[in-house]
């Protein structure tokens, strides 16, 4: 269980947009790193280039000299699919589950839908490309980025933007990692219930245990889901008013598109554990679609 000082310090990541000046690394939570390595992850999404996927370039951002890429991997028959998933990788930098993953999850894809018509997968990744490489939540002027759908401060928000009005997704998948025991998932207010509840049984089928508590410490009536609630929408229409802050969930809300924030515990430290849940997640929202 996280003590109160680390939840304190938790509730201070939802009231503000900007929480430093840098991409400040933030310890006391407890995240355990997996050692992620931006050249080599780079090569890894870049070799599905031409290999059942388009892989570009989206935008670049630089911190201290140094530039780095935000990628995206458009599957080849993304433009005649009937269904098309947007998966957003790494929106908060040292929440590396979400980006590691993402190689085994293109091969996934590849292997099952790639040459259908029925679903079509896009992925953003990593969408913080300073925050991965710095070990930190933030950007490099210490912004949040999953508070900026208001106001699109940042250039990383601008892409999520940018490629929800191109690719006009059917479904997100936010994959990210917190500070609870095990993997749950929030489902904003598109979300069917029963389609959660099959991507929670095939997540357990794979091995991914499921949270009994989100990191508010709040008990999840069914283990491993957050579901959108009305007081939960009160107060993200609170959040964007008050404070001008929005996540991701909420701008897909606000569009009439479902999305899903995957949240594994960056405590674990089993490397394997940690990815699983999110490839397992992305496999079987494809196989979903794809129904
Ligand atoms: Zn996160």
């Amino acid at each position: 269980m996280p003590t109160l000082t680390e939840l304190r310090q938790f509730a201070r990541y939802h009231l503000l947009r900007r929480a430093h000046d840098h991409p400040a690394r933030e310890q006391e939570l407890g995240v355990v790193s997996l050692g992620y390595d931006p050249a080599q992850f780079e090569r890894e999404v870049r070799a599905f280039d031409g290999a059942g996927f388009t892989v570009s370039e989206r935008a670049r951002v630089e911190y201290r000299g140094v530039q780095r890429g935000i990628f995206r991997a458009l599957s080849s028959n993304a433009g005649r699919a009937r269904k098309r998933l947007l998966i957003l990788s790494g929106v908060h930098g040292n929440e590396h589950a979400g980006i590691l993953s993402v190689p085994r999850a293109l091969e996934r894809f590849r292997a099952t839908h790639g040459d259908g018509d029925r679903v079509g997968l896009c992925v953003l990744t990593p969408v913080n490309p300073v925050g991965a490489a710095e070990d930190s939540r933030f950007n490099a002027q210490g912004y949040d980025i999953n508070r900026d759908f208001v106001r699109f401060d940042t250039v990383e928000a601008r892409v999520v933007r940018e490629t929800m009005d191109e690719l006009r997704p059917d479904f997100v998948l936010s994959l990210h990692e917190g500070p609870q025991d095990a993997s749950f998932m929030f489902a904003n207010a598109h979300v069917d219930a029963a389609l959660a509840e099959r991507l929670l049984l095939a997540l357990e089928a794979g091995g991914t245990k499921l949270a009994t508590h989100d990191y508010f410490g709040s008990r999840l009536r069914r283990p491993g889901l957050s579901p959108s609630s009305r007081a939960g929408r009160a107060v993200v229409r609170l959040w964007a008013l008050s404070l001008s802050m929005m996540a991701s969930n909420a701008f897909s809300e606000g569009r009439g598109v479902p999305e899903l924030v995957l949240e594994s515990s960056w405590r674990n430290p089993d490397r394997a554990e940690r990815l699983r849940a999110h490839t397992d997640l992305c496999a079987a929202l494809c196989d979903e679609l794809a129904r």
